[in-house]
């Protein structure tokens, strides 16, 4: 089944309702980690929204939530100005619009060779960013809206896959690590069942559930939760008297891995695109036997010179793509939620 949705906005006033509209959706999922539609639906009404943009460029608002990442900052949190923007990432809903991706990289990069991909799951999670001076962390905070994310510190600090020194020499004078806290499904059905025992509200998913753990202000609270984090890129970068990182996506991840961080064991280099879609195929048939929850595939473009050469949009990197999955029990989801709220 595919999501592709070529829906268009009639007028001007039903572009500036969806605007509204997915502007509270946003603000239930990514501030207040209550969800009231699922992701499937929330992704139609967004390529309705592209779809309205892109036809009438001058309907487009600067508050729209194609013009911004994530949600904003909790102020009880003390605020965090990320060094370098915490990007989202563009979408596929096919093989043709993933075909169109490597399209505009191999004509941007002006190659007509194939262009190398790191193959990732795309872990349903909660992004965050760690920051280690001197291989010591000292700050670990949210995605926010990009530009400001929420400091959750202690936190982060009580999950025990985030290491709180780097292993081994060597190590940059300044290093951001990106990655996703994610609660895996055997965790998150013990958690409901200690909720349900208590006659205490249920999480609707192990996303929403790894999000409200993570914003805790009593951080006791999180370290009873079975959190983990999975590494997936580097941020900002002081190198110091360190060697340089190596020149390619996966490699750096397997150097994360040598520092003491969990990475993602699917990851696979593809050497085309025609690989992109073999392994999507692949890990698509495996996702139930999966002990975490991932709702797609992300295609980064290998080469740390071919990602600068293609450079950013305004929200997301031109070298990478999320392929999502078609949704799953998008009903019995939607149920779930409405028991919630
Ligand atoms: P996204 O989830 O489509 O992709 C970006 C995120 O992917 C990154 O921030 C990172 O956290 C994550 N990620 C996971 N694995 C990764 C990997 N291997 N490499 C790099 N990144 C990886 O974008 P988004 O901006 O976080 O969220 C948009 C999505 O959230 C929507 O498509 C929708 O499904 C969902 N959403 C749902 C609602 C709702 O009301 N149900 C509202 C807003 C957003």
């Amino acid at each position: 089944m595919s999501q592709k949705n070529n829906e268009q906005c009639a007028s001007r006033e039903e572009y500036q309702q969806l605007v509204s509209q997915l502007q509270r959706y946003s603000h239930e999922y990514y501030v207040m980690d209550a969800p009231s539609i699922p992701d499937a639906e929330y992704d139609r009404l967004f390529r309705k929204l592209q779809a309205a943009e892109e036809a009438h460029p001058d309907w487009t608002v600067s508050d729209s939530p194609s013009q911004r990442v994530g949600g904003d900052a909790l102020d009880v949190f003390t605020q965090v100005q990320h060094r370098l923007p915490m990007l989202s990432l563009g979408n596929a809903f096919d093989d043709e619009e993933l075909e169109d991706f490597n399209r505009r990289n191999q004509e941007r990069l002006g190659l007509s060779r194939d262009i190398e991909y790191a193959c990732e799951p795309k872990l349903d999670g909660i992004a965050v960013s760690l920051m280690y001076r001197n291989g010591v962390l000292e700050q670990g905070a949210t995605r926010g809206d990009g530009s400001t994310g929420e400091d959750i510190t202690q936190n982060v600090k009580t999950i025990g896959s985030i290491p709180l020194r780097l292993q081994g020499g060597d190590v940059p004078d300044v290093l951001e690590v990106r990655g996703e806290i994610y609660m895996p499904k055997e965790g998150f059905a013990r958690l409901n069942q200690t909720a349900r025992d208590k006659g205490e509200k249920e999480f609707v998913n192990p996303r929403n559930a790894a999000a409200g753990s993570l914003r805790q202000l009593d951080s006791k609270i999180t370290a009873s939760r079975p959190l983990e984090m999975c590494a997936y890129s580097v941020g900002y970068l002081e190198i110091g008297n360190a060697p340089e990182l190596p020149d390619n996506h996966t490699d750096i991840l397997y150097k994360l891995q040598e520092w003491g961080f969990l990475i993602n064991a699917q990851m696979q280099v593809a050497n085309n695109i025609q690989g992109c879609m073999a392994y999507y195929k692949k890990i698509a048939d495996i996702r139930d036997e999966l002990s975490y929850d991932i709702d797609g595939i992300v295609f980064k473009v290998n080469s740390s010179a071919q990602q600068q050469a293609l450079g950013f949009v305004s929200r997301a990197p031109r070298w990478a793509v999320a392929y999502k999955f078609p949704a799953q029990e998008e009903l019995t989801v939607l149920q779930d939620v409405e028991f919630q709220v």
